[in-house]
């Protein structure tokens, strides 16, 4: 059995379920709303109107039968008056009682009986005996032709006769019905008739106050379907026979009953409720018109009707909105659910790392790769800041980033390195973009999308170093040479230091390179170099390729003493190693001829670096002419002529120097 939980959930399923199925879910929902709530009013209404049809057929039952008491007690009491009246007329020795006596008995009758206007009685011809009302006719009135008088002249046994409705001759030509009785003699003859007169006017006002509605009706019948009177008034219906009318004839045939039929006499459909009265032919027809019946209900019905079809009018229109809006509002979410799916795909198969960071650089989403570089699962990176993972030296950079996006700049790039919980170093290079509020449209955030670049580093680190050093000995390259010399210079001259330079040249490598080829030559070089930076040790100083087997050394902060013994120490290094050149002679082994000069720049002066390159060149070149495997120091540093072009060109150099040597003499 489902719990009520289950219950719930089915009915929240029904109600909200699965987005497929929401548009085919809601119609039928809204259908069956609008169906459901038609069909209640609809039931209600109904209800309504069998309440009206009953409340209506149950009053005219209460009316008729109400009427019904009311009529037949009158009636009784007419008759008992009029017997009453023959019971006094027939009595033995009642033609001696005086007329006047006579008539204060019958009066009694007459009053006891409330409609009934007079008493009249009438002789075997017709005559008018005696009548209640005082006035008497002048000229005697014959009442032989009425109906009453023919019947009970003819029968004897009609007991209480009612009358077709007359106008009366004697008061004023009123509308009226008689109720008679025979007057018979002892040996039962006929002696004449008592007739009872009632107004039709005193009838009819017992009739009105009654609400039978604008079609309704009520008729008093003579049993053999005669009227005898009739509200609304119409003299037009009185005494008309409707004994062939359908209504009447059922009517004729039950004591009381109610039914509903086309009028015989305006063809209205009514409701007739009947009932005869007791022991009289007359029954009573209460109609109601059918229409009038209904006319409250419809009234009611077309309202409430009206309003129904008005809610469910506004109903369906936000019903139609409301899907409007879902189906609107579903694409929306299915292209955000698109978008973002495609987002997901993008950051979550790169190897670059996509980030979110908040204003202070907590992380508040990283991409899977950021596991792999970072070293760290996603779970430790998310709320932790970027800066935590940067190495201390490169901090200040990104703490500079950060500050930069939060002033509002949009988009910053950055490189730096991050120390893995490992203890690698990553170089990352990040492209980090300020999000801004929607709403205020401030920097809240940042969105950056960082690629490990530590491969790439290295290689171009390594690119840095290769471009600056020299190929095969591995010593700074001429450029970096040029570059260290006009540094040093200018450092030299703000500290007013003095700067030291050797200049090296091997003795007689050309003829080496001839006696052992030109890849010996390639070796000799390395192993010159190798000792020469053996004999170097100050950090400071920089030992460079200067050209083919020219070899410089820069000596900072060295006086001229200083460059000296280094240049000494130098030059027995590369004696030291003993490498054979038989050509070199005297020495055997291959020697080199330095030498130095020392400058101390003045700031003013237009001494430039050149000069002292120049004056060391100089001096080797003086060694050279002293023999060869010796120091020669410069003692002092001219200013050039020509300027040197710094940094020299090779051949310009070879040049000048070449022109400066014809004027001395070579050995
Ligand atoms: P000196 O004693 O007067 O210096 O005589 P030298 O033969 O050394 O004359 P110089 O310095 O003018 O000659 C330079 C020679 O050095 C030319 C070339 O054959 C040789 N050389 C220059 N660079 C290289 C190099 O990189 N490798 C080799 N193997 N030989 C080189
Ligand atoms: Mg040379
Ligand atoms: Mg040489």
């Amino acid at each position: 059995m489902p719990g009520p939980a289950s219950i719930v959930a089915g009915a929240v399923n029904f109600l909200m379920p699965s987005r497929r199925r929401t548009t085919g879910y809601s119609v039928l929902l809204g259908f069956l709303l609008a169906a459901g709530v038609l069909t209640v009013v609809s039931l209600a209404l109904l209800d309504a109107r069998r309440d009206a049809w009953e409340r209506a057929s149950d009053a005219s039952a209460n009316l008729a039968r109400a009427l019904e008491r009311d009529l037949s007690s009158e009636i009784k009491s007419i008759d008992l008056s009029l017997q009453a009246v023959i019971d006094t007329m027939t009595q033995v020795g009642a033609e001696q009682i005086t007329a006047e006596f006579r008539r204060a008995i019958v009066l009694r009758h007459v009053d006891a009986a409330r409609y009934l206007d007079a008493v009249l009685l009438l002789d075997e011809t017709g005559e008018i005996v005696f009548d209640t009302r005082e006035r008497m006719p002048e000229t005697p009135v014959n009442l032989a032709d009425r109906d009453y008088f023919a019947a009970h002249r003819k029968r004897a046994d009609y007991g209480l006769f009612v009358s077709k409705p007359f106008r009366s001759r004697l008061a004023d030509g009123q509308w009226s019905i008689g109720f008679s009785r025979r007057l018979s003699q002892p040996d039962g003859s006929f002696a004449g008739v008592v007739l009872g007169v009632i107004r039709l006017g005193r009838l009819e006002a017992a009739f009105e106050g009654m609400q039978l509605g604008p079609g309704g009706a009520m008729t008093l019948f003579r049993q053999d379907g005669t009227i005898l009177a009739r509200t609304p008034a119409d003299e037009r219906q009185l005494g008309r026979d409707l004994s062939s009318a359908p209504a009447v004839r059922r009517a004729q045939q039950a004591d009381a009953g109610q039914f509903v039929a086309i009028s015989g006499i305006d063809a209205v459909e009514r409701l007739y409720t009947h009932r005869r009265l007791k022991d009289v032919p007359i029954f009573i027809n209460v109609a109601l018109a059918v229409d009038d019946v209904y006319a409250a209900w419809r009234r009611k019905a077309a309202a409430i009707g009206a309003v129904m079809l008005l809610l469910v009018g506004a109903m369906a229109v936000m019903f139609v909105r409301l899907q409007r809006e879902l189906v609107h509002r579903r694409a929306l979410e299915q292209a955000a659910r698109a978008s973002e799916a495609t987002f997901r795909l993008l950051a979550e198969n790169s190897s670059d790392i996509v980030s979110r960071l908040d204003s202070d650089g907590r992380r508040l989403y990283v991409s899977p790769a950021a596991e792999r570089v970072l070293g760290r699962p996603s779970a430790e990176l998310i709320g932790r800041s970027a800066l935590d993972d940067a190495v201390p030296e490169d901090l200040p950079v990104v703490q500079e980033v950060m500050a930069r996006l939060r002033a509002g700049e949009r988009e910053v790039r950055v490189e730096y390195r991050v120390l893995r919980p490992d203890g690698e170093m990553v170089w990352l290079e990040a492209s980090a973009r300020a999000t801004l509020d929607p709403r205020t449209g401030e920097p809240d955030g940042v969105v950056a999308v960082a690629r490990d670049v530590t491969e790439r580093k290295s290689l171009e680190n390594k690119l840095a170093s290769l471009a600056r050093t020299d190929g095969l000995t591995g010593l700074a390259n001429r450029r970096t040479f040029d570059e260290a010399l006009a540094a040093e210079w200018r450092r030299a001259r703000r500290d007013e230091a003095p700067l030291s330079l050797l200049l090296l040249d091997i003795d007689r490598f050309k003829l080496f390179n001839d006696t052992y080829g030109h890849p010996a030559g390639d070796e000799c070089l390395k192993a010159v170099a190798k000792a020469i930076t053996a004999a170097v040790h100050r950090p400071a100083d920089l030992i460079a390729r200067y050209g083919g087997e020219e070899i410089v050394v820069l000596l900072p902060g060295i006086p001229s003493d200083g460059a000296a013994v280094v240049a000494e120490r130098v030059r027995a290094a590369i004696e030291a190693v003993g490498l054979a050149h038989s050509a070199n002679l005297p020495f055997g082994v291959v020697t080199a001829s330095v030498g130095a000069a020392t400058a101390l720049p003045v700031a003013g002066s237009d001494l430039a670096a050149g000069a002292l390159v120049a004056a060391a060149d100089a001096a080797l070149y003086s060694a050279k002419h002293s023999g060869r495997n010796c120091v020669t120091v410069a003692t002092s540093v001219p200013p050039l002529a020509t300027p040197l072009p710094l940094p020299a060109d090779e051949g310009a150099r070879l040049a000048a120097r070449d022109a400066a040597a014809t004027t001395d003499s070579r050995n």
